[in-house]
């Protein structure tokens, strides 16, 4: 689904594009090759496939950016890995763990009791080629892109930013969703006082199109979703949460 010039929404449980476990993948059309953000859990491949080629998407996937470990985000990174020998790029901080893959590591023992898995779900780990630290610039092809590690849902989250067609676009991961909302979870590496003294960094981007990792996509204004969660951390307030 196309969402702005070079901009697509080729995955995603809740908008019905791919498997229910899968967060919103994006991919951006770089001229010579196609830019992967998160790679949904891995049951979904097929439909993220389906959709790439609906969109007339049929260039081969180049890069490949995680914002964090989660399996919803990281999941399929091996398959779309194996397939396209693409380079997988995600946060210093949560490289190893992708690479290990174990449950408890991940989360994901507290998740499937939590109902988000199924009990039969395996997370593949998956080779990080490039890790990534806070204000790294990476050239993908023609477009720069900046990781700015902004911890509190997890402390390898990674949000990447770039200007694309002369929009100023943020893709966000579980950091910060549309309307203030923000991903803090009961759940050891996710941590309300490292979002009070991380997510100032996002401030002042002037971000244009925020596409954040669940619910809607924000396509003008998007930098007023993100300030009004930091104006809520500023007060007393705790931010509403994603789940
Ligand atoms: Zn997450």
């Amino acid at each position: 689904m196309r969402l702005m010039d070079r901009v697509y929404l080729v995955g995603s449980g809740e908008f019905g594009l791919s498997h229910d476990f899968d967060c919103n993948i994006y991919v951006i059309d770089e001229g010579n090759g196609l830019i992967m953000v998160d790679s949904g859990a891995g049951f979904g491949v097929d439909e993220v496939m389906d959709n790439l080629s609906r969109d007339g998407l049929t260039k081969p996937i180049r890069w490949l950016l995680l914002t964090h470990a989660h399996a919803d985000h990281a999941g399929g990174a091996h398959a779309f890995r194996q397939r396209f020998q693409c380079m997988v790029i995600a946060g210093e901080p949560e490289a190893a763990v992708i690479e290990r893959g174990e449950e408890k590591e991940l989360g994901l023992d507290v998740a499937k009791r939590s109902g988000f898995y199924s009990p039969d779900y395996v997370f593949s780990p998956c080779k990080i080629d490039l890790p990534v630290s806070h204000g790294d610039v990476l050239q993908l092809g023609s477009l720069s892109v900046t990781a700015l590690n902004v911890r509190g849902h997890s402390p390898g989250s990674i949000c990447y930013f770039c200007e694309i067609a002369g929009n100023k676009v943020l893709f966000t991961g579980d950091v910060v969703f549309a309307k203030g909302v923000i991903g803090l979870l009961n759940y050891e590496g996710s941590s309300l006082s490292e979002y009070r003294q991380y997510l100032p960094l996002l401030r002042g981007l002037g971000v244009d199109v925020l596409l954040p990792g669940h619910g809607i996509f924000v396509l003008t204004k998007g930098q007023r979703h993100i300030d009004l969660a930091c104006a809520r951390l500023e007060r007393l307030q705790i931010p509403p949460n994603f789940i």
